[in-house]
């Protein structure tokens, strides 16, 4: 069979959720596309911008760095990593095949682990909130962890943007996640275009949020990403109502393809408008240890709250200073 688009090369790929038959190239373009138009439209970054990729070492890291790659300038692209620490899971292994890819075109690559960040390892913070008999998950701690660092690092190294890689699957549990809790200021901030809250936040973008997760499995496949990574040991203690969400969307896209991405382009019209005419939220607090921005109402931003829980006196944080 030929490819519907080009009608030359050979189909290779079926196109789920548009029902077609592509080529390889036709469907690398179409991603490169989709995601071109996605960053236009809700203005995500431009040329002159600084984009830092917050990379974890998987698939989709990987292909949104070949992604903007061939969108972006190399030279004003950077990626950075947290290693969270955890034993018996190496992921610095993981991160081989991202760093091969950037030092390709010289993009910078920063690599930072809990350790350097806060003086103390994943797997240490767990073990000890396990001996205080504390109720935090270890997927909390980490993504509070994860995501400070990650925004100190770009803010202190000069950066615009920072682009993350979720994806269409990632995007529409997270959105149907908060409208279940009813969580509605949450749910905002998922928009493209939703308030920055800080002056100390560095804005977030997530390119590939309307491609699906398997579309990612399969560009990476077709650009020889090879699938041997392994799973974080904590992930059984990952909310098990994403986990169902998860689940029932894999079913329900099945049986009804290009749901998820009709579900998130109504979403983010709704809530265009509904930013355009209502939302206004005044500048977060600051943290009275750390500086950061804090929730509205609160001390002590999340991590430090989390690390002085632990029995961390006043939480101190690495800070990197800007090249020159
Ligand atoms: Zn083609
Ligand atoms: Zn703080």
């Amino acid at each position: 069979m030929k490819c519907v688009v080009c009608g030359v090369k050979e189909a290779t790929v079926y196109q789920r959720h548009t029902g077609m038959a592509l080529c390889r190239d036709c469907f690398m373009e179409d991603i490169i596309k989709r995601v071109s138009n996605e960053v236009k439209r809700f203005d995500m970054f431009n040329e002159r911008h600084k984009l830092m990729l917050a990379v974890s070492g998987g698939k989709d890291s990987y292909v949104l760095l070949d992604v903007i790659l061939k969108l972006h300038d190399p030279s004003r692209v950077g990626v950075v990593s947290i290693v969270e620490g955890i034993e018996g899971y190496n992921r610095a292994e993981d991160l081989v095949r991202v760093k091969g890819l950037a030092s390709k075109h010289g993009v910078d690559v920063v690599v930072i682990s809990l350790k350097d960040y806060v003086g103390l390892s994943l797997s240490e913070i767990v073990s000890m909130s396990r001996e205080k008999s504390i109720n935090v998950s270890p997927c909390t701690y980490c993504g509070v962890l994860r995501r400070k660092a990650i925004n100190e690092v770009a803010r202190d190294l000069g950066y615009d943007r920072v682009l993350t890689a979720h994806n269409l699957d990632d995007e529409v549990q997270t959105a149907l996640l908060n409208v279940l809790r009813g969580d509605l200021f949450r749910l905002v901030q998922l928009h493209p275009k939703g308030p920055l809250l800080s002056s100390l936040f560095v804005r977030k973008v997530k390119p590939l949020r309307k491609i699906y997760e398997e579309e990612i499995a399969v560009y990476a496949h077709i650009i020889g990403y090879e699938f041997q990574t392994t799973d974080c040991p904590y992930l059984r203690f990952q909310p098990s109502l994403r986990a169902r969400l998860r689940e029932y969307l894999y079913r329900l896209e099945r049986k009804n393809p290009g749901t998820m991405l009709k579900f998130l382009n109504t979403l983010d019209e709704f809530l265009e408008k509904y930013l355009s005419k209502y939302v206004s939220y005044p500048e977060l607090p600051k943290c009275l240890n750390c500086g950061e921005a804090t929730a509205y109402g609160r001390k002590y931003c999340m991590a430090c709250e989390l690390l002085m829980n632990l029995g961390v006196e006043k939480p101190k944080y690495l800070r990197l200073s800007p090249r020159g």
